[in-house]
């Protein structure tokens, strides 16, 4: 399966700057941040991503 990055919501426990996930993080450029490391996303934005996952899987099954 092929999925392009960002083209649905990033991981709820992404980057809360770029959505990259801890493991794969290393130093990212964000235009916001410049160079940043992990940083873990706020609650909000867990919520937010989760649901925006949710709603693409099901539109896209249904
Ligand atoms: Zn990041």
């Amino acid at each position: 399966m092929i999925v392009i990055r960002h083209h649905v919501a990033p991981p709820p426990f992404g980057c809360r700057w770029c959505g990259e996930q801890a493991g794969h993080h290393g130093r990212s450029y964000v235009r916001s941040q410049g160079m940043h490391a992990w940083e873990q996303p706020t609650t909000a934005q867990i919520l937010a991503r989760m649901r925006a996952r949710r709603a693409a899987r099901t539109h896209k099954e249904s």
